[in-house]
């Protein structure tokens, strides 16, 4: 037990020792980096402990384990949360204050593991932290990216992409585990024979291959032994494959699969580069798995008992072809044994309804890449064909075809290659089983399921929100930490003005905080006893940051126009990161960044209206910026958003929803009753009527409403920069295009949304009821909900036992 330090004492000594044995000085001179790392490292060894202890106990009670494949884990930083899950957060604490270090210090060393875009990332790695918390044994499978998602400054008022080199003082967490690498093959060619049986083999001659090596990194429950495995891929060079002459290339090659995250969590992108990235850490995910099932069992028939494999969104989906080609090539199983391991064990989350955003891959880049996999997938096609022609069905085939027109459908072959399709919110997943996925959902009724998405509490609330939590455990005790649906006995002191006044204290204290960061980052003074009004999450058109900024457009004019025209004064925060190819999305940054200028340097109305754009959105930013939110913006177009989760991370904390009936909005306006949240807009239904009946104009809204027309010219008048093509793209999009996305159709709403916001601000007592019926109702938001769902429904696991 050399490696416990559960008193402050203990912990001291070793500290100081490791860090002079570490650096061959004395403590005192080392730097606050170096001791960081020595720091890093005594948890990491901490932990390794309970990590073999979790594996023996999988093992020994044959448990059976989920692996989540995904392209993104978007896990910000590890430091807090694994101290405060292990319960050494304090101990820590007061060993570095005796040592006249801060806490603080050591964890703003770390940077934000961001191996991800957005939303889709960050469940995951919240799904992390939930699996293990409850005992689960559920690991994660993904790409050891070296550079993360990139890091935006703005310049100009223009967002600047800089590399996010993440990796640069190392990983503490991380554990090198060469020998446990993988082969992965691309391209050449695929022989068939048939041998003296008549049983037909394959043998691949392939043009590339790549070593796989993992790094694990350890997921620490909270309060419990069980820990997991977060699995992240490197790709290093095969010695036996390099080609005299071919080096460079071949190196180049090889460092090019795990360089970057692809920052483009909404459109398929046509880069062989990120198939490659997919097949890479499929194959190597996969081949572990055989492994050590084949460890435990002595066979491969019990793997969907023993074994879940659960997909998040379509990039990991050649796992259904390759776990195919394993069981076939290598294992010798025929076409249906192996049929019904596969789809037993593979189940498939979609994460979006946006045609544009659906992969699809040219069979040709399939096929030239990954000719055994494209030569299964071209099977799993015929055979589905087969089912849906002998089911009577074959005028739906043009709908339901893996391939069609030369391209693979990739979500189309994760719902025939697996047992369970589910949504992330219940309004999207009808609109999987009524509209986007309909012909599947009459082909497979049963395999189509919800499961709302959910936040770790603990991160959200527990760690980044110390203040609330405090509050909490005077107000209804701490059972809510481990069960967080009793956030609702909150509900007994929702009208009682001492506990009102208490929770508005607290989040003056956040708003502080907030104000504090922007001053020292940004220099901008804001008041603190302003509206802090709120919209972080990725620039996207579907979830219109430009409705946001038009209303402030207006607000501005009016107050302008109008001397008697006074808002209460309000704080416009914005965060979001444009995919750097995606023109129109920057320019939106742009023109907020133009308003900002303008209106907080206007003496005339800068006391009543502020815009503030916080650059670099992440994990990091958004546990600082969302406690602090009195509003919380939720605007997307009706039936776009599939779930949305910093939705949850408001409520949790608080803050209103200005929201329309889209994604997980609806369940949170379910819970906290249509009085206790501010909705607006057109709801999915109106929508596809008008794109049904082809009714919307966009210039009838222009044409007929002054404000708008206001607006809008003001893009192109000099008003917001010199240059009148400056937000030509966005001018051109809304009216040239017919604004794909409502935003004038909805702007009346929203405007008017906005002033009751105001009005029930006004009114303290009534504001603060708002906000705890809120937090009371945001239990059942935790991520360990929805990690209980998919466990009972989909997974079917049972928590780890450490008994004997
Ligand atoms: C929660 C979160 C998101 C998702 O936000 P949405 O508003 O649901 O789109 C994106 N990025 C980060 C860093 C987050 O923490």
């Amino acid at each position: 037990m050399s490696n416990r330090f559960d008193s402050k004492e203990v912990f001291k000594e070793r500290f100081k020792l490791e860090v002079s044995e570490m650096y061959g000085r004395n403590f005192e001179e080392t730097s606050s980096i170096e001791r960081y790392q020595v720091l890093g490292h005594m948890i990491r060894d901490y932990v390794g402990i309970n990590w073999r202890e979790t594996k023996n106990a999988i093992k020994k009670k044959e448990t059976k384990q989920l692996y989540y494949f995904s392209m993104e884990f978007l896990m910000g930083r590890l430091f807090t949360n694994n101290l405060m899950n292990l319960g050494l957060y304090d101990v820590v604490k007061e060993g570095l204050e005796d040592l006249g270090m801060d806490i603080n210090e050591m964890e703003e060393m770390e940077s934000d593991a961001g191996l991800g875009n957005g939303g889709l990332g960050r469940l995951a790695a919240c799904f992390m932290d939930s699996l293990a918390s409850l005992n689960l044994a559920g690991h994660g499978n993904c790409i050891r990216y070296r550079y993360g998602l990139f890091k935006q400054k703005i310049e100009n008022k223009r967002q600047v992409e800089l590399p996010d080199c993440w990796l640069k003082y190392g990983n503490v967490w991380e554990v090198w585990k060469p020998q446990h690498s993988v082969e992965v093959k691309f391209g050449g060619s695929v022989d068939l024979y048939m041998d003296h049986m008549g049983k037909f083999h394959t043998n691949h001659n392939p043009d590339f291959v790549v070593r796989a090596v993992p790094y694990d990194e350890p997921i620490v429950g909270y309060h419990t032994k069980t820990t997991n495995t977060l699995r992240l891929w490197d790709a290093e060079i095969d010695e036996a494959s390099v080609n005299s002459g071919q080096l460079n290339k071949y190196l180049n090659d090889v460092m090019a699969i795990t360089a970057n995250v692809y920052p483009d969590d909404s459109t398929a992108e046509g880069k062989k580069l990120r198939l490659k990235q997919e097949y890479f850490f499929v194959c190597a995910g996969i081949d572990q798995i055989i492994r050590s099932h084949l460890q435990v069992y002595p066979t491969l028939d019990n793997l969907p008992e023993k074994v879940a494999i659960q997909l998040n969104d379509t990039h990991p989906v050649l796992v259904i072809p390759e776990l195919m080609r394993v069981l076939m090539d290598d294992y010798n199983y025929e076409w249906d044994d192996a049929w019904r391991i596969v789809t037993g064990t593979v189940a498939y989350t979609n994460h979006t309804v946006m045609a544009e955003a659906l992969e699809k891959w040219p069979q040709d880049t399939v096929r030239s890449l990954l000719p055994r996999i494209n030569m299964i997938i071209e099977e799993i096609n015929r055979r589905f064909q087969f089912e849906v022609d002998h089911k009577g069905l074959l005028h739906i085939w043009n709908n339901v075809a893996i391939i069609k027109e030369g391209q693979v459908h990739m979500a189309h072959l994760a719902i025939v290659g697996s047992h369970s399709v589910n949504g992330v919110a219940k309004l999207h997943s009808q609109i999987l089983v009524d509209d986007v996925m309909k012909e599947f959902a009459v082909l497979y009724p049963e395999r189509f399921n919800n499961k709302t998405n959910g936040i770790t509490h603990r991160r959200w609330l527990l760690y980044s929100n110390p203040q609330l939590t405090s509050l909490l455990e005077d107000t209804i005790g701490d059972s809510f930490k481990t069960n967080p649906e009793d956030l609702e006995k909150l509900m007994d002191y929702v009208d009682d003005p001492i506990i009102q006044n208490r929770f508005m204290e607290v989040k003056h204290q956040r708003k502080q905080i907030l104000a504090d960061y922007v001053k020292k980052t940004l220099d901008i003074d804001v008041d603190v006893n302003s509206i802090f009004d709120c919209q972080a999450k990725r620039l996207h058109a579907y979830k219109r940051q430009l409705l946001n900024i038009f209303c402030v457009m207006h607000l501005y004019f009016r107050m302008k126009s109008e001397p008697n025209f006074r808002i209460y004064p309000r704080t416009f925060f914005f965060s979001a990161k444009a995919a750097p190819s995606y023109e129109l999305a920057k320019e939106i940054i742009k023109l907020i960044n133009f308003v900002a200028e303008k209106v907080n340097n206007d003496p005339e109305t800068n006391s009543f209206l502020k815009v503030v754009f916080i650059p670099n959105y992440s994990v990091s930013v958004a546990e600082i910026l969302l406690n602090a939110a009195d509003v919380s913006e939720q605007i997307s177009t009706a039936g776009k958003e599939a779930s949305g989760t910093g939705n949850m991370k408001y409520m949790m904390n608080g803050a209103l929803t200005l929201g329309t009936l889209d994604g997980a909005n609806v369940e949170i306006v379910e819970r906290v009753g249509q009085e206790n949240a501010q909705i607006f807009g057109l709801h999915v239904e109106d929508i596809n009527e008008l794109k049904h009946q082809n009714s919307y104009n966009v210039w009838d809204f222009y044409n007929s409403n002054y404000n708008v027309r206001r607006i809008v010219d003001s893009l192109a008048n000099g008003t917001w920069s010199s240059n009148h093509d400056e937000f030509r793209l966005i001018y051109n999009d809304l009216m040239l295009r017919n604004d794909e996305f409502f935003v004038l159709a909805d702007f009346d709403s929203y405007v008017y949304a906005q002033s009751q916001v105001e009005q029930r601000y006004r009114d303290r007592g009534r504001w603060a009821r708002t906000m705890l019926i809120n937090i009371a109702k945001s239990g059942y938001f935790s991520s360990d909900r929805t990690i209980k769902e998919y466990a009972d429904e989909i997974w079917h696991l049972t928590p780890i036992s450490f008994e004997d």
